[in-house]
């Protein structure tokens, strides 16, 4: 069996869900489980009612669902004939009458939680898997909607659950794997999740591509295909530079370094279910599925090309820990990060010097809090809008003089913070914001102008 996502774009009307519908159909020979997205936009739409509502804006947040309903509507009556239609519409209504009550009783509460949250944001997902089963019905397909909060179970951390992956292939094994031996497609939902006890869960932004993983993972499947909108992963956000490549053949620590530093192709978390079960990953387009898009494996081969791919992270604040007294003294660094860690805030890039500690964590409300914790054992400051550019390659490691080309590339760019190089298949900076599409141009134009034809397209 394979798994086949669908991300937001994929999926994000009717056109584009006839077009993943015609893919699906060229693979049932090899047993697709199918995980989709919201259509894409509607999780932000989402969140934003729910943020209206904890705010006390009734009509801001029900016009949101409104026009929401719409959209759901007019899809669905695009891709399913009037036999089936009338069903499927009571039921997307039912749905969104259930959203509204959900938004009128977070305005009489006056809060939003972050469990009424994961509530509201499940709907883009549980809405389109409903609309694409019966859209791949009425197209041949013997689709069979399967609720991901049955299957994907996780810790209770709202927003950003853990998926406890024992439970979930247990589960995927008892639910999932029977309708694939009755030849039928199972259709989840991505992105959301359960508690044991059923309370709704997520499992983080660009999370679908994650539970495509845990169930490719938990039903040892042959691949597990994550459909996009573009060729594949490449040299850089084609976003950002119009002649990014493709990338044929990444291994999975690159891929992991990528997303993790903001390459947004691909959920971080989603290779180590994969990873440890050596199952292929591949990135396709869903606007050009003939193209072979990237293989993510294990050991990639050996190419002759330094780097893989630039990625950047935006939104990227800098704290500087100064404490000439404290630093070579025993615990320092400990209730540094003692600190961090009570606000459940991870670092991505340290460096050290004489007297001071600089670190990077992405910008969030709970900074002034930390702030306020360092400046019991040392002096403070910290700045945002900063960005981490983050170089990766398996050929980083054999490569002399590497960090010099690269800094002589980005010229007078002021580089703020460097990393100390823990990992080995990356080189890892910091710059200022306004800096990042002039510093991936001149990178990309120096590292990726000639480069292996073996290895890009
Ligand atoms: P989906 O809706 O399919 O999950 P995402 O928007 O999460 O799609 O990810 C796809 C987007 O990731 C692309 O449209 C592209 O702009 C962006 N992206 C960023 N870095 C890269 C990269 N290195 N390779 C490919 N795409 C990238
Ligand atoms: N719909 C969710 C999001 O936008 C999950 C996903 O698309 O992967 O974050
Ligand atoms: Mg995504």
């Amino acid at each position: 069996m394979i798994v086949m996502k669908f991300g937001g774009t994929s999926v994000m009307d009717a056109t584009a869900i006839e077009r993943t519908a015609q893919i699906v159909k060229g693979r049932l020979p090899r047993h697709p489980v199918v995980v989709v997205s919201a259509m894409s936009g509607v999780t932000d739409a989402l969140l934003k009612a729910g943020k209206a509502a904890g705010e006390g804006q009734r009509e801001q947040a029900l016009e949101q669902a409104r026009s929401l309903r719409q959209r759901h509507h007019a899809t669905a009556k695009e891709l399913v004939g009037s036999a089936q239609i009338v069903d499927l519409l009571a039921e997307v209504d039912r749905e969104f009458d259930t959203l509204d009550e959900l938004l009128k009783g977070i305005v009489a509460v006056g809060e939003l939680s972050p469990r009424s949250s994961d509530y509201v944001v499940s709907y883009g997902e549980r809405l389109n898997s409903r609309i694409i089963t019966e859209a791949y019905k009425a197209r041949g397909i013997r689709s069979v909607l399967v609720d991901a909060r049955k299957v994907i179970i996780t810790d209770s951390q709202h927003g950003k659950a853990i998926p406890q992956a024992d439970e979930i292939e247990h589960r995927a094994k008892n639910l999932v794997r029977p309708l694939l031996d009755d030849g039928q497609v199972p259709i989840l939902g991505g992105f959301i999740g359960a508690t044991e006890h059923g309370v709704q869960t997520t499992i983080g932004r660009g999370g679908s591509d994650y539970s495509a993983a845990l169930i490719g993972s938990g039903l040892d499947a042959e691949a597990i295909e994550i459909w996009t909108d573009v060729d594949g992963m490449m040299t850089t956000d084609p976003r950002i530079c119009p002649d990014a490549r493709r990338i044929r053949v990444i291994s999975f620590e690159e891929a992991a370094e990528l997303a993790y530093f903001g390459a947004k192709v691909l959920h971080p978390a989603t290779v180590l279910p994969a990873v440890q079960k050596n199952i292929p990953v591949l990135v396709l387009n869903s606007l050009n599925p003939s193209n072979e898009g990237t293989l993510i494996v294990g050991r990639a081969p050996k190419s002759k090309s330094t780097f893989k791919a630039i990625a950047a992270k935006r939104r990227i604040t800098i704290v500087d820990v100064v404490a000439a007294r404290m630093l070579g003294a025993h615990g320092f660094l400990k209730a540094i990060f003692d600190v961090f860690d009570k606000h459940q805030c991870s670092i991505d890039v340290v460096s050290t010097s004489e007297v001071s500690v600089s670190l990077t964590v992405d910008s969030n409300e709970a900074i002034p809090a930390i702030a306020a914790d360092l400046e019991k054992i040392a002096d403070v400051k910290y700045a945002g809008r900063n960005a981490i550019i983050c170089l990766v390659g398996e050929n980083i490691r054999e490569t002399p003089q590497i960090a010099a080309q690269v800094f002589a590339a980005l010229g007078e760019i002021n580089v703020r913070m460097i990393s100390q190089g823990a990992s080995e298949i990356n080189i890892t900076f910091v710059i200022g914001e306004d800096d990042v599409l002039e510093a991936m141009r001149r990178l990309h134009k120096a590292f990726f102008t000639e480069v292996d034809p073996e290895a890009f397209d």
